[in-house]
């Protein structure tokens, strides 16, 4: 005898037939004995159609109508699921977002949800009707009652929303996929349903899951403790469980992260070494991890920029307690990597021992221009030099001198309203869950590298602060280890990706203030491809990434770039090779027998 809200996405409520199927799966629920709460998208294509209608009238509708205007689509579909479910007997009532209570920011097109009343749900539900609610919209606030939405696929956000509010037991989302596959199946055709996933990994693979289930909603789910299952409108299979830490008592107040930043990481336990001037072709890296992995060493994180003529530096950061025997695998390997063609530019290996990682971490930064740029002026701000920078989706990492760390960490909380945490180290409940759970593949990109950029605090700053000005949304940044003395003056180069829509204006603004800022030149590769592997198992567990580049140098194919984060491994590199080498990585990692693995691990 649970509360169950179950969200139904536009092709699940498409058509009459349809909308049929789901009031009888909806009362199928209600008969096990559940109260049920309903969420739905507009019927089909709807929004699409109706965003087609605002742009034959204006190429630049207004965002307040065209809330007003989306948010039609979905007041159709619940007074539609509605009337099918009073046709089979079922007591039901709609109601849109206003009628609820969902307040949101009074922001057009994007809003965030502040605030659920669950009164009048409550007291429907106790009068044994199905309450069937619009997802996608709310209300700005009960003085103004402006319709707000809450940007596209934004239902699956409500839905999550309603169920944290509500403190339901189980949110399910209803879609026209089994649920969440370890890759893209049109890409890999061994790809396989997940029988679950975290949470955070979720994120990390949100290029790859986002059309299937909103991060946004993602980012609820975790905070709030929601179960939350994605599954098929058309089967009974069980779908995927996106596990989330155990149920969290919080307030819904501010429901949704105003902040973009969760909270703030640190690790004082890290010393780096590098390897400077490696031959930039395939198989050093994996060379490289494969031997420190069989040294039993786990590494933390892995940092390669683009190359510079026909080297590389790699560096990469460890436990202290691992430096020797780290540096002694790096220090054996240079005579064979510098008998590589390499003569006078001889390989050279680099340690230090006083370093500390500072991270940001939240969901709120997707697709969100500027907080990586905040994070770098913040530290600025505090005179704290940056020495390397690895990103993933929802998070943010920097190396700076170990005793810049208690500086670093108190000014990002500062910045970012949040507190701060050590950052998580793996524990003995993990060692079931399979190291890496799906591989993702982004075509989307382009690398932009910036060569020979003063290494002064403030300039990592300068760059992203431009950037996000334009509303450029940045993937990837890599700040590695190189490091050039030119006039008096040392230098390192930052590379990043963004959009390739994106890169011809992220060139053309860097380039104007090149003298200003004193670097040389921006660079431009639009033939990349980013694969990454994501998995929470893969903390602490050694060998993961050199099985990633093991696979890529298997298929002779070159790793531009690497970045990492604790649960991701992403490298570039060539577009023409993105396909080849998503398939080298899914074999690899033996996805292929996915589905099996059954961790019986629900919380952390
Ligand atoms: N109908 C909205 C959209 O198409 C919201 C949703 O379906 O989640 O984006
Ligand atoms: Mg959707």
């Amino acid at each position: 005898m649970g509360l169950i809200v179950q969200k139904y996405g536009g092709t699940s409520v498409g058509t009459v037939e349809r909308i049929q199927a789901v009031a009888r799966r909806v009362q199928a629920t209600v008969n096990q004995g559940h109260g049920v709460v309903v969420v739905v998208s507009a019927m089909g294509k709807t929004t699409d159609g109706l965003v087609q209608l605002a742009h034959e009238i204006t190429a630049n509708p207004s965002r307040r109508e065209m809330d007003m205007l989306l948010s039609t689509g979905e007041q159709v579909s619940i007074a539609l699921l509605s009337m099918a479910l009073q046709a089979l007997g079922q007591p039901a009532i709609s109601m849109t977002g206003a009628q609820v209570g969902i307040i949101t920011e009074a922001i057009h097109s994007r809003a965030r949800i502040l605030q659920i009343a669950t009164d009048r749900i409550e007291r429907h539900l106790q009068a044994g009707k199905v309450v069937v609610i619009a997802g996608f919209q709310g209300i700005s606030s009960t003085e103004e009652l402006e319709i707000t939405t809450l940007g596209r696929g934004g239902s699956d956000t409500s839905a999550v929303a309603l169920a944290a509010a509500l403190r339901a037991d189980c949110c399910e989302i209803y879609t026209d996929v089994p649920g969440i596959l370890t890759t893209d199946p049109r890409l890999v055709t061994e790809a396989r349903l997940m029988a679950e996933i975290t949470c955070d990994e979720m994120l990390e693979l949100a290029s790859l899951g986002a059309k299937v289930l909103h991060p946004r909603a993602v980012e609820i789910a975790r905070n709030y403790g929601v179960m939350l299952v994605v599954r098929s409108s058309w089967t009974d299979d069980p779908g995927t469980r996106v596990l989330a830490p155990a149920y969290q008592p919080r307030r819904i107040a501010g429901l949704e992260i105003v902040h973009p930043v969760d909270c703030v990481e640190y690790d004082r336990d890290q010393a780096r070494i590098a390897l400077l001037r490696v031959p930039d072709q395939p198989g050093v890296a994996a060379r490289l991890f494969g031997e420190i992995a069989t040294q039993d060493l786990d590494v933390d994180l892995i940092i390669q920029s683009i190359h510079e003529g026909n080297t590389n530096d790699i560096a990469f950061t460890v436990i202290q307690a691992s430096l020797l025997r780290a540096e002694a695998v790096a220090e054996a390997l240079v005579p064979a990597l510098a008998g590589a063609g390499l003569g006078e530019h001889a390989c050279e290996v680099m340690i230090d021992r006083a370093i500390a990682k500072v991270s940001i971490a939240g969901a709120g930064m997707i697709g969100r221009p500027g907080i990586a740029a905040q994070m770098f002026a913040t530290l600025a701000a505090a005179g704290i030099n940056i020495q390397m920078i690895s990103t993933s989706e929802v998070k943010v990492s920097c190396v700076v001198a170990a005793a810049d760390c208690d500086r670093a960490v108190a000014a990002l909380c500062e910045a970012f309203e949040v507190t701060s945490q050590p950052t998580a180290k793996a524990t003995s409940e993990w060692s079931e869950v399979p190291p890496v759970r799906g591989v993702a593949l982004d075509l989307n990109q382009a690398q932009l590298a910036i060569r020979a950029i003063p290494d002064r605090p403030g300039m990592a700053a300068k760059v992203f602060q431009l950037l996000a000005a334009q509303q450029i949304s940045v993937d990837m940044i890599i700040q590695s280890q190189r490091c050039r003395v030119i006039d008096g003056v040392t230098t390192r180069d930052i590379a990043f990706t963004v959009a390739q829509g994106d890169a011809a204006q992220a060139q053309a603004c860097l380039q104007a203030v090149a003298a200003e800022l004193g670097f040389r030149e921006v660079v431009v590769n639009t033939a990349i491809a980013k694969v990454s592997a994501v998995g929470a198992g893969m903390v602490g567990r050694p060998g993961v990434a050199a099985c990633m580049f093991r696979a890529l140098a298997a298929e002779q194919i070159n790793i531009q770039m690497i970045t990492t984060s604790e649960i991701k491994v992403s490298c570039v590199v060539a577009q023409a090779e993105g396909a080849r080498a998503l398939q080298a990585i899914h074999r690899a990692f033996k996805l292929e027998t996915a589905g099996m693995v059954t961790t019986g691990v629900a919380t952390r």
